[in-house]
């Protein structure tokens, strides 16, 4: 930490504060952490006078944050649930335990108020009408509604899909069951930042095409697709746009008017709600999407998805997108710099290269290679910081990332990389400490290398 950014007395104390920082600085212990204890020793006792040891106390030993590891930074995978969303929540689980579709008593109406008000927050923060949320069990499900039952009304029109090779597989899965079953789907080539152009979208399309699903913003390298101008090419050409916006909401601007866009697919773990709830936006008007339900039941959701409300979830899903609209912004200029600050302090490392969009990316996503590293084993070496690699797509899949392959990366460069994954709770310290324990790490790795 550089001795102007952690000194909160301002200029009247920044002399002071330089020497006391490159203290803090060379206590840091093995592991890269301050102990608050050391410091404490070193103000009593070291500093020349009573007045000296009060400023210093006053102006740094409440600031010093002590990092605990692990440091979480895998923010794509899921996020922390903010505290605000957990006590939103928490009524849900006790007292307010009613069903929202008992529409006979007191315990069914308090729910119901509760679905339609979080219905009325996720709506907002896309610009969407309440009546066109459906909630379900998160994005994998809203994926597959949206295309396997969008499919449905318009086959007649013709039996083509395009997509594209960078999509979550809980895009790429479904449309290629489709493909088994006889739909025509072509999946279009991504650049080498991971981005789709909508050249190579207009490309692709038939005369037969039928529906376009094309994610806003990749889940491993952050790049930002188009999503604004497929959908408009999507709407000129009469054909349904869908976009997996899983990890672009809350993180982007996003009004599915404005956009084109016909359906959207998102999730509340992925914007600091909790896990196992999600929604897919389903226009009314200008197209009307019809969908047909994956599975039959009770008719909940306006018949689109029968299964009982999960009330607590979806109140939290409501609260976390409410907190999104509202903070959006001021989070990802914060996390924006602690992006620049992880990136500068890891480009130190020779043979890095950056993997994704230059300036089109997710504020909170970092995705590096380090040439002559396993990635898997730099993860695994380095158990305190929670990151994800690229060598596996997932754990349970030995393949090298699809979307890294996809973008250009040979095998080698590919299996060599790691996802940070930024995101509201992340500290400058928390960083601080991933760059030592990273470029440490990195460091040993090859080192180890040359000598095997
Ligand atoms: N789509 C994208 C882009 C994702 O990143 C993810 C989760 O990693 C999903 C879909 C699946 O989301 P869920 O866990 O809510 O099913």
């Amino acid at each position: 930490m550089a001795w102007t950014t952690c000194c909160p007395g301002g200029e009247a104390t920044r002399g002071l504060c330089r020497t006391v920082c490159d203290i803090r600085l060379s206590l840091r212990g093995r592991d890269g952490q301050l102990s608050r204890l050391t410091y404490l020793f070193y103000v009593l006792f070291s500093l020349p006078s009573p007045v000296v040891k009060t400023a210093c106390f006053s102006t740094h030993f409440a600031s010093v944050k002590v990092v605990t590891p692990p440091v979480y930074l895998d923010n794509h995978a899921t996020t922390k649930p903010d505290p605000r969303v957990v006590a939103a929540m928490w009524p849900y689980f006790n007292e307010i335990y009613g069903n929202a579709a008992s529409t006979s008593h007191r315990f069914g109406w308090d729910a119901a108020d509760a679905v339609d008000r979080a219905r009325e927050q996720v709506a907002a923060l896309i610009h969407a009408d309440p009546k066109e949320i459906v909630f379900t069990s998160g994005a994998t499900e809203s994926n597959n509604l949206a295309i396997k039952g969008s499919l449905e009304h318009v086959k007649k029109r013709g039996n083509h899909i395009v997509s594209a090779v960078s999509e979550h597989k809980a895009v790429i899965d479904p449309l290629k069951r489709l493909a088994r079953e006889g739909w025509d789907v072509t999946f279009v080539p991504c650049d080498e930042f991971g981005q789709v152009s909508v050249d190579e979208v207009q490309r692709a399309l038939t005369d037969r095409t039928v529906l376009i699903s094309i994610m806003a913003a990749n889940n491993e390298v952050g790049t930002i697709n188009p999503f604004g101008a497929i959908g408009k090419l999507a709407h000129e050409r009469g054909i349904l746009f869908h976009t997996d916006a899983t990890q672009a909401v809350g993180k982007l601007p996003i009004d599915v008017r404005a956009d084109g866009i016909d359906l959207l697919s998102l999730s509340a773990h992925k914007l600091y709600g909790p896990k196992g709830v999600g929604a897919l936006y389903v226009r009314r008007r200008d197209p009307q999407v019809r969908l047909a339900p994956l599975f039959d039941g009770g008719g909940h959701e306006r018949g689109f998805r029968s299964g009982t409300i999960a009330v607590p979830l979806v109140v939290g899903m409501g609260e976390a997108c409410r907190i999104a609209a509202e903070e959006m912004e001021s989070d990802n200029l914060r996390i924006l710099a602690l992006r620049e600050r992880l990136h500068a302090g890891l480009n130190s490392l020779e043979g890095l290269k950056l993997n994704g969009h230059p300036a089109e990316r997710l504020a909170g996503n970092l995705n590096l290679s380090f040439s002559r590293v396993d990635g898997e084993a730099l993860m695994m070496s380095m158990r305190e910081v929670a990151v994800s690699s690229g060598s596996a797509c997932s754990s349970s899949n030995p393949e090298p990332s699809h979307v890294l392959r996809a973008m250009g990366l040979d095998e080698d460069m590919a299996r060599a990389s790691l996802r940070f994954g930024l995101g509201r709770f992340t500290t400058e310290e928390e960083i601080d400490y991933a760059v030592e324990s990273v470029v440490a790490n990195v460091d040993r790795l090859r080192r180890l290398a040359v000598l095997g």
